[in-house]
């Protein structure tokens, strides 16, 4: 039998191993960025590589997500590794698709990259046969709760139940067998750590907002007409005026956008159109900001005469990083990248990832491996260290389910004793997935 340390050098020696197919398949992805529940070609290059590993897999997962699962001796535990399949629009960035505007500059090609590194590791050495336990590794579609418009379409004709890939996958029971989820993502080379264990994350509920006004000639006729533009517009207006009641604790942060106007200027807009998250630390301040939010929004719509319609769709759940999870990644980090590990690398991380759905009631983990310059979501993204971003972060995800599966799982099954869920999949069904304004 071999000892731990040297079943994960053994991993570590075959991630490397693969740094050509591995980072080929990097720019592969990269080249083709789509949008969640779109990512078609991308879907289609994971399950080629898998398949040029001889590792089954089970497609379709949430449109296109996949998953294959490794086999250990026994199967009483089990580790999910999780990479993302979708892109995000930046429209300015000078790789973005010119169709659509995606790029990947939020990193998932480099994690689904390093799911690629993981699974080619485990078939190459076979050393599932000295663990106490499963791996499944999971690629999931539609991570970024964007194009809130088509999601809604593809609710309404019954093809999913939510805007984000890991809700609809744990709906559709896919983490019913998970018993811990290990998630990382690409963050920007920064003077304070390499690699980092991390803290909570925001959540949010996202919304659709229509307002409905009376076409009229803006300049003959213009009291003939009801103004939706003038009705939002003091909506806006309202929802700043609620800024402070929001406590900081709370991390409330609400940022809509106009994305329709009007039809045409010279007459009195009759259509217009919001999108918006309401973010939060919990569900409760998430809700009650929710609330203000749609009150100030009827206050508009109720000066002009206007109607509005207000669709809430439950977004990403606060994320709660499992406490032993994050302290044996900080001692595989230091084993890998020294006194550039970190243990709380970010503070309480004011963005959202549908990994905090995952994380309500599996322990989990989202790590941060720096690599990319530039800033996520930004038109300067570039990445810069890949051997960071997507080797590290292989061979450190790999560490910690060795961690867990080893000697009897016993690691694994200690910290699922002790992991107190926030909601059972059945509450989280319940209370989150069916939010209605
Ligand atoms: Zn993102
Ligand atoms: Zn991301």
């Amino acid at each position: 039998m071999k000892s731990k340390e040297e079943i994960k050098q053994i991993l570590c020696e075959a991630v490397d191993r693969r740094e050509e197919d591995v980072f080929n398949f990097y720019e592969s992805v990269y080249a083709e960025p789509e949008y969640g529940y779109k990512e078609v070609k991308t879907s289609a290059k994971f399950r080629a590589f898998l398949d040029s590993l001889n590792v089954k897999h089970k497609d379709g997962l949430a449109i296109t997500g996949v998953r294959a699962d490794f086999a250990g001796r026994n199967h009483d535990f089990r580790v999910a590794l999780m990479g993302e399949l979708d892109a995000i629009a930046v429209p300015s960035h000078k790789d973005a698709d010119p169709a659509t505007g995606a790029v990947h500059a939020c990193g998932h090609a480099a994690q689904l990259s390093s799911m690629v590194a993981a699974a080619a590791a485990l078939a190459d050495t076979g050393i599932m046969s000295e663990l106490d336990g499963d791996i499944a590794i999971l690629a999931t579609p539609a991570e970024e709760f964007i194009e809130i418009e088509f999601r809604n379409q593809l609710i309404e004709s019954g093809k999913v139940d939510f805007v984000c890939g890991k809700a609809q996958m744990i709906k559709d029971g896919v983490f019913d067998d998970i018993d811990a989820s290990i998630m990382q993502h690409t963050s920007i080379c920064n003077d304070d750590y390499v690699a980092g264990a991390t803290s909570n994350n925001n959540g949010f509920v996202g919304k659709l907002i229509k307002y409905t006004g009376k076409p009229a000639h803006a300049g003959a006729a213009p009291w003939d007409g009801i103004n939706a533009l003038n009705a939002a517009m003091i909506g806006l207006m309202a929802i700043n005026m609620q800024r402070e009641t929001f406590k900081d604790e709370d991390h409330i942060r609400i940022h809509p956008i106009l994305t329709k106007g009007g039809d045409i200027v010279n007459t009195v807009p009759a259509d217009v159109r919001i999108e918006s998250y309401v973010r939060g630390s919990n569900p409760r301040a998430i809700l009650d900001a929710s609330e203000k939010m749609d009150r100030s929004l009827k206050a508009g719509a109720d000066a002009i005469g206007a109607k509005v319609d207000i669709k809430t769709l439950p977004g990403d759940f606060p994320c709660v990083q499992c406490e032993d999870l994050n302290q044996l990644m900080y001692e595989n980090l230091k084993t890998l990248v020294g006194d550039g590990a970190s243990l709380f690398c970010a503070g309480f991380g004011g963005g959202s990832s549908d990994q905090g759905d995952v994380s309500a009631m599996i322990p989990s983990i989202q790590s941060y491996f720096t690599g990319a310059t530039g800033g996520l979501h930004q038109a300067e993204y570039r990445m810069v260290d890949r051997r960071n971003a997507i080797l590290n972060a292989a061979k450190a995800m790999l560490m910690l389910a060795v961690d867990l599966l080893y000697d009897g799982a016993k690691t694994g099954k200690e910290i699922k004793k002790n992991f107190k869920p926030v909601m059972t999949k059945e509450q989280y069904l319940r209370e989150w997935g069916h939010i209605e304004a």
